[in-house]
């Protein structure tokens, strides 16, 4: 089992433990040495707390639930002729009965008034056990009286896994030279990643990687401080203008991340606008949820997409009210896409700005890959080619702020806003997130960059994804497999229950070689637990295939609900098994090259994916003033260029 994933809920009901190997006193076992055991009796819940930090180092219980963690550390565990002694040998004495160590308990004069408020702020269920621990002096501990931490980590943790929000990350490697593939734990464990946001497969572009090694030679890894105090490179001002180039706005300003560009932003305005309301649509991020809250504005929740929601609460405040509509143009977890052009016309009805969050459409809608606000005039902005202008009146220009991410389709790291001169200089000049934190590395800047600007040239990519996306989403209804609908690039497979939805992804991991997350509450609402899959332009027919196969396999295993069962019960709140529920999707098949022939075709045979040196050359020629002509080859990374496929692009063959 490898550690960190869990796999174990799947095989719950198969697993045991000889307890001479969770307890064993034998210093020199590789599982578990009595030292780490030795600490477990330092600890209020002592047994779980302990069981639980030797998971890293016992195969044995790495494989253990959180359950059969709980019952291992509970009284019955204590009364086995092994395990009863062996602890009563490490604890130097006899238990007491049930499973806890005997505490003294401070009297309210002994705690700290600091910690006093801490521990009244400790919820209700939580303050019978919050009892401190006496210090050991026995065995020479310094534990002082007072809060008890680890225990307080404990049981918030414990109270994750209850309600199965805990979260256990797959050790997954993605291979440059073997994109979609990765390895897992195990270096020669390959499984084919098909849930990444690396939706285009530039985080292992040559251009990408070859401008970032220039940068990096040259200028070594780190920024050196903030942009106030060393770190203020050519690269970043470069970066920002072109991105306010691709947005076709005055200014941009990049942060660390994209996380920190909403939070930043939204803190900052909605604390600087006098009586500020924000409203926000019910799915957004975290990011954005967080910068609203930290304004301490008041805010309005508007139902995900509801225009005549969104209205009736724009109408109950004064027009000269300062307010900002916060919203996501791709909704990355159930694929949905907001109605931004409607969302300008209401705000502008009722003296709004429109915050407009592109993370999962940038390098993925319109025409130069700005996003779906773009894609809206997809010919207008087609006519005006390189220029940073904006196009009156276009949905792009209408919206004031843009954020979007370096992360997903750029294939790198960071984030940024696009909007006014004035409102990107506030932010720059008021935003602690911006200026209290040292910039990004000069070669990410640039790699972000090159991704940018051979997006822009290069539509092919995206083209080849969204037809992967097509292709993939009508396979898997051909199945009866549930696909949750909507108009984007995600595709999430409904399973509607936490568990399930778990051991679907990690079948598809140990069985299948296919690696897919399953996505639970909180990030969907309970009862919508579904896998999230995102193809790319790099997935190849034969691995569709596989993973319709393989999904299919999984489905029967785990008899997962396909569409006919939610028709039967009337459907499911997603859509999925309700009439009327087909959705046009953004890109039509003229905008994909269908009509005229120019569409790329799905990888297959070995066929690598290509690169359109045209675009090469431009993003390449972005650098030439800071790192010099570059003297990239296409021949150095074993591609080679057919006729020209796909508009501009052109696919290469192995
Ligand atoms: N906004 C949305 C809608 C996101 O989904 C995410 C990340 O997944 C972010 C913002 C944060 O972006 P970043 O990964 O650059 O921090």
């Amino acid at each position: 089992m490898r550690k960190g994933t869990n796999h174990e809920e799947l095989d719950s009901t198969s697993l045991s433990f000889p307890p001479f190997l969770l307890l064993s006193s034998n210093r020199d076992s590789p599982f578990a040495p009595i030292s780490t055991f030795s600490l477990l009796f330092n600890m209020t819940n002592i047994h779980l707390a302990a069981l639980r930090q030797l998971k890293g180092s016992c195969p044995f219980l790495n494989a253990a639930t959180p359950k059969q963690l709980r019952s291992l550390s509970t009284a019955p565990a204590l009364h086995c002729p092994i395990v009863g002694p062996a602890l009563e040998q490490a604890a130097g004495g006899p238990l007491p009965s049930g499973s806890t160590r005997s505490y003294s308990t401070a009297t309210q004069q002994q705690i700290p008034e600091a910690h006093r408020q801490q521990a009244h702020a400790v919820p209700n269920a939580q303050k019978a056990d919050a009892k401190p621990l006496v210090a050991d002096a026995s065995k020479g501990k310094n534990v002082a009286p007072g809060f008890n931490y680890e225990q307080f980590y404990g049981a918030e943790l414990d109270k994750k896994h209850k309600d199965k929000s805990y979260r256990y990350f797959n050790n997954i490697n993605r291979l440059a030279a073997k994109f979609p593939i990765a390895h897992t734990a195990k270096t020669t464990d390959e499984v084919t990643v098909w849930c990444s946001n690396d939706y285009l497969g530039m985080s292992k572009s040559p251009v990408v990687v070859e401008t970032m090694k220039r940068t990096l030679t040259k200028y070594g890894c780190g920024a050196g401080g903030t942009r106030n105090i060393a770190g203020n490179h050519s690269l970043h001002l470069a970066l920002e203008d072109e991105l306010a180039s691709l947005h076709r706005k005055p200014a941009a300003l990049v942060f660390s991340s994209c996380y920190v560009a909403n939070d930043a932003t939204l803190a900052t305005l909605g604390s600087k606008l006098p009586g500020c309301v924000y409203f926000s649509d019910a799915s957004n991020h975290a990011s954005m949820i967080e910068g609203i809250k930290h304004s301490k504005a008041t805010k309005e929740i508007w139902q995900h997409n509801n225009m005549a929601d969104l209205e009736a609460k724009l109408s109950k405040y004064p027009k000269e009210t300062p307010k900002i509509i916060a919203f996501e143009s791709v909704y990355s977890m159930c694929g949905s896409v907001a109605p931004i052009a409607e969302i300008c016309d209401l705000a502008e009805k009722y003296g709004a700005l429109t915050f407009l969050d592109e993370v999962h459409a940038v390098g993925m809608y319109g025409p130069r890959g700005a996003g779906v606000a773009e894609h809206l005039d997809f010919e207008a902005h087609v006519a005006a080619g390189d220029s940073s202008d904006a196009i009156p009146g276009s949905v792009m220009d209408r919206v004031d702020i843009i954020t979007g991410t370096l992360g997903k389709a750029y294939g790198g790291l960071g984030g940024y806003i696009a909007g006014s001169a004035d409102l990107v200089d506030l932010v720059r000049s008021y935003a602690p997130g911006f200026i209290f934190t040292t910039s990004l590395p000069p070669a990410i800047v640039a790699g972000a960059q090159a991704a940018i600007a051979y997006q822009k040239e290069c539509i092919g990519d995206r083209r080849l994804q969204h037809l992967n996306t097509r292709s993939l989403k009508a396979e898997l209804e051909k199945r009866g497999l549930p696909v949750v609908p909507g108009p984007s690039h995600i595709i999430p497979v409904l399973v509607g229950d936490a568990a399930l939805a778990k051991a679907a992804s990690d079948t598809l991991l140990l069985n299948h070689g296919i690696y897919v997350q399953s996505i639970n509450w909180p990030t969907v609402p309970v009862g919508s637990e579904r896998l999230r899959i995102t193809p790319t332009p790099g997935h190849t027919a034969e691995q569709q295939e596989h993973l319709l196969n393989s999904i299919d396999a999984v489905f029967n295993k785990l008899k997962l609900k396909r569409v006919a069962d939610w028709t039967a019960e009337g459907g499911h709140v997603s859509g999925v098994g309700m009439s009327n529920n087909s959705v046009e999707p953004v890109w039509n098949d003229e905008q994909l090259g269908l009509l005229d022939g120019t569409a790329p075709e799905m990888l297959s045979d070995g066929r690598k994916s290509g690169i359109e040196m045209e675009a090469v050359g431009v993003a390449m020629n972005r650098f030439n003033k800071l790192l010099g002509k570059s003297k990239f080859k296409a021949e150095e990374f074993s591609i080679t260029f057919d006729k020209p496929v796909g508009g501009k692009v052109a696919q290469a063959s192995a």
